[in-house]
């Protein structure tokens, strides 16, 4: 046996005394970085360990002895142990009888066994209360204290009673304890350290494929075709007139993908008479990723003012200005102003203004802390209402920049549309099907199917 007690005192000496000695089997990285906390969070800590000796690694003021010995030390164990490890416990089956045994463990792989972790050291000591937590949260997390990210420990137990203790000890830790419910719970929470973005797979996919097409579909119109058929260099344009070009698309493409499955369910319902079937697969995922779909519209926003503020700054803009007054100089002539171009720049900064606003106010509110303070129908109103609003101020934008191409047969390059006709295809067929959505001949059976109403109830079997 070792006891080691020099420097490090427990920070909350006044309740240490109160607190009840934890048992922690296993001394690698894990189990001596929650030892560390828990010591310093006033807990007495015992090692259970294959090895007794002291290491310098060791939590100071931390004893280790031997598994058996130690867990009989304390009422809660934590098993600091990788699962293939678990085996060693079964002789320790009656030291552990009646006791918390606490799984922390990870997996290599999403659901590499057919059990969960916390479920198999369940099976394998049936006479212990076996509770899951504090495997979502890092060695290094714990020990350097920066837990900003991953301040949430998921709990999960059979045994209310041994749940309720380790919560109180993630408390104690100044973590905040999530109560899962039952062990059944325990691969789900297992999988969540495993997972990497898994509802930004598809809107960063998705993102990506029609950046990359819009980018090339520009390349061709605006740098080849003219290159070809005008014999201009306008290579360029690839570093920041089309980058600027494909931002805005993006953005108003994917603000529109936001409301596209909304209309989708509506129809659906409608079709069915009936809110009780399921959607299908595809339309629950992208209902799923609708935040993430709209977080990415709002980036590609944020980088078209940015770009749109910094084009002054360009050479070829400056160029262009000054040639445009020499010529005017030359000719010892200039242009008057062109009301229609006055009203049509002025309306198409201030709706492009305005919806960049409300864009950003949408996007704010879609942080957990800011939504976390309002309630359901208040940010049912800001997502939905001032959401449909930004779409109709950004696709307006873009029609009245992009709109007068329409009826100009050079705007046709390859007999291709010009990509901000493209980009007006989906939301205006958003906002027209919404448009059509919300005619009260419609909206009041699809209110009435939301409210539970069926047109055939056999569908509700
Ligand atoms: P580790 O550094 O490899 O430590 C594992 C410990 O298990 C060893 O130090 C050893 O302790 C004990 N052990 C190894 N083989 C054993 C055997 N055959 N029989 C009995 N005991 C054995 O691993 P770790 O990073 O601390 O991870 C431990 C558990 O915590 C894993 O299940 C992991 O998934 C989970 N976890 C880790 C992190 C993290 O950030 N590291 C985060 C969340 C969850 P003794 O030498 O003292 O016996």
């Amino acid at each position: 046996m070792n006891t080691n007690s020099s420097n490090t005192m427990a920070l909350a000496p006044s309740t240490s005394n109160k607190r009840e000695t934890v048992c922690i089997f296993g001394t690698g990285d894990f189990g001596r970085a929650l030892g560390h906390r828990m010591i310093q969070s006033g807990y007495p800590v015992v090692y259970g360990s294959r090895s007794t000796q002291i290491s310098n690694l060791i939590p100071k003021d931390a004893e280790v002895l031997g598994h058996a010995e130690a867990a009989q030390k304390a009422a809660i164990i934590i098993v600091a142990i990788p699962r293939q490890h678990y085996n060693f416990l079964t002789p320790l089956a009656e030291v552990l009888r009646g006791k918390v045994l606490v799984d922390i463990s990870n997996n290599l792989k999403l659901n590499q066994y057919p059990e969960s972790n916390a479920e198999y050291l369940a099976q394998l000591l049936p006479g212990s209360k076996v509770v899951k937590a504090f495997n979502t949260v890092s060695a290094w997390a714990l020990q350097s204290g920066t837990l900003d990210a991953s301040r949430q420990v998921f709990v999960c137990a059979d045994d209310v009673e041994a749940k309720q203790m380790v919560m109180d000890i993630v408390r104690a830790l100044g973590l905040t304890p999530l109560d899962k419910g039952s062990l059944l719970a325990a691969q789900e929470i297992e999988n969540y350290p495993l997972q990497l973005f898994p509802m930004w797979k598809f809107p960063i996919i998705l993102s990506f494929g029609l950046a990359i097409f819009f980018f090339f579909y520009c390349l061709a119109l605006d740098v080849i075709h003219t290159y070809i058929y005008e014999n201009n260099n306008f290579s360029f344009f690839i570093a920041f007139t089309i980058p600027n070009r494909v931002f805005p698309v993006m953005a108003l493409i994917l603000l529109a993908l936001v409301y596209l499955p909304g209309i989708f369910a509506a129809i659906i319902q409608l079709y069915r008479g009936t809110k009780y079937r399921r959607f299908p697969d595809w339309l629950d995922k992208w209902m799923l990723c609708r935040k993430q779909l709209g977080l990415i519209a709002l980036a590609f926003a944020f980088l078209h003012v940015v770009f749109t503020l910094a084009s002054p700054l360009r050479s070829f803009v400056s160029w262009r200005t000054s040639n445009r007054i020499v010529s005017q100089a030359l000719n010892n002539q200039t242009q008057p102003l062109d009301h229609t171009n006055a009203w049509l720049s002025d309306s198409y900064l201030a709706l492009g203004i305005l919806g960049f606003f409300f864009f950003v106010l949408l996007g704010i509110t879609s942080l957990p802390s800011v939504s976390n303070n309002v309630n359901w129908r208040e940010f049912r109103f800001v997502q939905s209402k001032l959401g449909y609003l930004t779409l109709i101020l950004c696709t307006a934008h873009t029609m009245v920049y992009g709109g007068k191409w329409f009826l100009n047969p050079s705007a046709y390059k390859w007999y291709l549309p010009n990509i901000y006709m493209l980009s007006l295809v989906v939301p205006c067929a958003v906002l027209v099907v919404k448009f059509v959505l919300i005619l009260p001949c419609v909206d009041k059976p699809l209110t009435q199917i939301r409210q539970g109403w069926e047109r055939n109830p056999k569908y509700s079997e």
